[in-house]
């Protein structure tokens, strides 16, 4: 059998009081995703018995595979594996080696045994654990009759996130995962969600193969175009590729990156071609330009200045992204300032290096916080064009697709 759909279920009340952000969940879905396995649905759940096991219940009925993150713990407020038994009809039984694991557990940090945590030693018939190398919570692969399964993992990522990827990935691709899988995801700038929705309106129909959807994250506009083929994965690369030219033709000049690339990765990609580095000046932005490159450009970033506001007297942006270079050749300046127009932010950049200077100017959407991150992205992207020696904004509309992700199993 091969396992092709799946729900997650995420556990615990601190999770629907909103006390807890649900990370994992996420995690795992983009992981069985990018595996060409179909997620149904994923909830957050309270520590309550009644309602895990009719969300159990309802998930199993619906998907081949069911994943709980959370609820593993000692307390009797720890409720999952109580409900998957209950589900199941069978009666836990704490483990002889699981028990002799965690006794040597607490030993080792010499820590009396707390009886409550017996309970973590607990398997039914159908469970085997899943070792965890990093808490006292061991998971449980559960395999239903007729082939399903349920997994079990425990809720901090630092714990959940090694067993999942050592452990649980490589006993469901034995069981035979997913489909060949190709998600690729174009990232735009200098345009708005709406408009490319607007663009890409015939491509955007929900049960279209490819799928085509729009995502407005702060850094970019992303397209992402995915396919799964029944045992063919050449047929699902082509309608990806198929699909990426069509959106290239309509909306390449506004592609700056693909997949996860940052502004910072990008941008460290673009200076490494050429050698150069880069000194950025940037005024009333609030550290926002700064912060967007600093961190992912390391050692290439050889001065980051930041001024609340213009001063009088002080020279033009262009000269001051000239004097930002020292007179060294490898070197880039970059200046940027941006001023409040109406409720809206004029941003003007600067760019001197080798090849020579440009400046330009954009009026991003919003004010304060918004319009200065905003305004950042637009000084990154003048700065891009700048080092792939194009004109802002005009990018080769077909440009070679990056090998494609591809997962088979
Ligand atoms: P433990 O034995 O370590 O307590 P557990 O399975 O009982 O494991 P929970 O008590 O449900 O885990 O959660 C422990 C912590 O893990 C939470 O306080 C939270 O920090 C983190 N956590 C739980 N669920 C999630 C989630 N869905 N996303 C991100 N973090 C989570």
């Amino acid at each position: 059998m091969t396992i092709r759909t799946a729900q997650i279920l995420a556990v615990g009340t601190e999770l629907t009081v909103g006390e807890t952000r649900d990370t994992n969940s996420g995690d795992l879905a983009r992981d069985l995703v990018a595996r060409g396995v179909d997620v149904r649905r994923i909830a957050a759940l309270p520590d309550d018995l009644a309602a895990l096991g009719a969300a159990f219940r309802a998930a199993i009925e619906d998907s081949e595979l069911v994943l709980s993150t959370g609820g593993l713990g000692p307390t009797p407020d720890d409720l999952t594996r109580e409900a998957i038994a209950t589900m199941l009809g069978e009666t836990p039984a704490v483990d002889p080696d699981l028990e002799r694991w965690l006794r040597e557990l607490f030993a080792r940090r010499r820590i009396p045994f707390p009886e409550a945590n017996r309970k973590q030693a607990w398997l039914i018939p159908s469970a085997e654990a899943i070792p965890n190398a990093n808490g006292t919570a061991p998971g449980w692969l559960v395999r239903i009759p007729g082939g399903r399964v349920i997994v079990a993992l425990p809720g901090p990522p630092r714990e959940m996130l090694p067993m999942w990827r050592d452990t649980v990935l490589p006993a469901l691709a034995a069981i035979g995962l997913g489909r060949p899988a190709v998600v690729r995801t174009l990232r735009l700038a200098g345009i708005g969600e709406s408009a490319v929705a607007e663009r890409l309106a015939d491509l955007l129909d929900p049960g279209a193969r490819p799928s085509v959807a729009t995502y407005a994250r702060a850094e970019a506009v992303d397209i992402r175009i995915a396919a799964s083929g029944d045992g063919d994965g050449d047929t699902a690369e082509r309608l990806v590729d198929d699909a990426e030219h069509r959106i290239l033709a309509r909306l390449g000049e506004h592609v700056w990156a693909r997949d996860r690339t940052t502004w910072a990765e990008a941008l460290a990609v673009a200076l490494d071609q050429h050698g150069w580095q880069l000194a950025v000046s940037e005024i009333g932005l609030c550290g926002a330009l700064v912060s967007l490159l600093g961190d992912g450009l390391g050692d290439r970033l050889v001065l980051a200045e930041v001024r609340p506001a213009p001063e009088p007297g002080t020279p033009s942006l262009a000269a001051r992204a000239a004097d930002l270079r020292r007179a060294k050749d490898e070197v880039v300046g970059l200046a940027a300032e941006v001023r409040t127009r109406g409720s809206d932010t004029a941003v003007s950049v600067a760019v001197a290096g080798p090849a020579g200077s440009r400046r330009e100017r954009r009026v991003v959407f919003m004010g304060g916080q918004i319009g200065r991150g905003r305004a950042a992205l637009a000084a990154a992207d003048v700065l891009l064009a700048y080092l792939e020696g194009r004109p802002a904004g005009k990018r080769t509309t077909h440009r070679r697709a990056q090998p494609a992700t591809v997962a088979r199993t």
